[in-house]
């Protein structure tokens, strides 16, 4: 493996391992940048055919965390852990306490959170042996769920969508299409209903449409046809990669803004969507509602601090749109060159 060779293409940085004989613990944390402060980001419970695989994720997840806390004004820097889930029996208490000691041994440099594969209970497990850990249960003085903050994120930010492209200051009568209804789609549902939106909504499971159907008067839409509604704006909250070759020609619709990660397939399809006059408000910046909530707890945490700060996602997107207006510029690329540019006032020290 070339490790350094993956080390420079994603510009690190840090790379830790950590082997674990007795729990069965195979971890790498991946610490991006420490410029605004100590890099925090979520742990992968995955299996990987490749060790390669491992890295090369934990080595880009954590540069995304590095633009998501920058361009959110968040005092920390972007770091991601993965653990190469054993293909036998475990004992997951002890793997994740063995985890959790290995952070500690990072002194604070990086602080770990929930993500795929890992849940509630392993973050707890964690938080016995080290405080460098956040997004704990409500009952232990932490955040709990981030979703209603992410939701409560996208929809200020299509308010600034609704702002910049189609001049008006509220959502009243507008139509809003939504992909996908788990956490953070349900949630956005609601924000949406009560600002007066018209709602369609795809899911593949049919109880979760049905649920916003009855609960929001929303009209309900064969998965694969979701991209083809007429509407103000389309809101990917389920997968990454909805915006591709195939679904961008379809649509149509004036916004794209969700909650999804990684919603432009590739880099390109951001030019797409300029160039068809679609805004498109960059997943990494309407989404940071979340992470601002999870790292509130790192400080103390006040659920009422977490929502003035997550309102704050409508200045940051109306600046990216206006930008992107008057620089001709394709709004992720705006949104990219933001976050190096409040990078680049500070002395890098990893
Ligand atoms: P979730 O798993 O709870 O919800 C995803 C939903 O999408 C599920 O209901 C699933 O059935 C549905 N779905 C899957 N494939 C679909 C398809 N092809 N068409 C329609 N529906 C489909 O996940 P979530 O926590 O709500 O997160 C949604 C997205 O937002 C993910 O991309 C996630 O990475 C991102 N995100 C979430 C948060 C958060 O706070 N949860 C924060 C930032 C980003």
């Amino acid at each position: 493996m070339d490790l350094f060779g993956h080390m420079a293409t994603y510009d690190y940085g840090e790379v830790h391992v950590a082997r674990d004989q007795a729990s069965g613990l195979r971890a790498i944390v991946a610490i991006h940048d420490t410029r605004l402060g100590p890099a925090l980001g979520g742990c992968r419970f995955l299996h990987y055919d490749k060790d390669e695989a491992a890295l090369i994720d934990a080595l880009r997840l954590a540069r995304g965390m590095t633009y998501k806390a920058a361009l959110a004004g968040i005092a920390h820097g972007g770091g991601k852990s993965v653990l190469l889930r054993p293909r036998g029996h475990f004992d997951r208490v002890a793997l994740f306490r063995a985890f959790g000691r290995f952070i500690e041994d990072l002194g604070g440099h990086y602080i770990t959170a929930e993500d795929s594969g890992t849940s509630l209970e392993d973050m707890e497990v964690i938080r016995s042996v080290t405080k460098h850990v956040t997004g704990v249960s409500e009952a232990n003085g932490g955040s709990g769920d981030p979703s209603p903050f992410t939701a409560l994120g996208v929809r200020r930010g299509i308010e600034a969508c609704v702002k910049s492209k189609l001049g008006r200051d509220d959502l009243k009568g507008l139509h809003v299409a939504v992909q996908g209804i788990g956490h953070v789609g349900y949630y956005l549902c609601k924000e949406l209903h009560e600002h007066g939106v018209k709602l369609t909504v795809a899911d593949v499971d049919p109880l979760k449409a049905e649920r916003a159907q009855r609960e929001f008067k929303a009209s309900i839409v064969a998965i694969e046809h979701i991209f083809d509604v007429e509407c103000d704006v389309i809101a990917p909250c389920a997968l990454g990669s909805a915006l591709n070759d195939e679904t961008i020609p379809r649509l149509r619709c004036k916004i794209v803004a969700g909650a999804a990660n990684n919603q432009l397939a590739e880099p390109r399809h951001g030019e797409s969507l300029f160039q068809r006059g679609i805004l498109y408000a960059p997943d990494y910046a309407i989404n940071a509602g979340g992470l601002i909530n999870v790292a509130a707890e790192v400080k103390g945490y006040n659920a009422e601090q977490s929502r003035i700060d997550t309102h704050k996602i409508y200045d940051t997107i109306l600046e990216i749109c206006e930008r992107s207006e008057r620089l001709a510029l394709p709004t992720y690329r705006v949104a990219d060159t933001m976050v190096e540019e409040r990078l680049a006032k500070h002395a890098r020290l990893s």
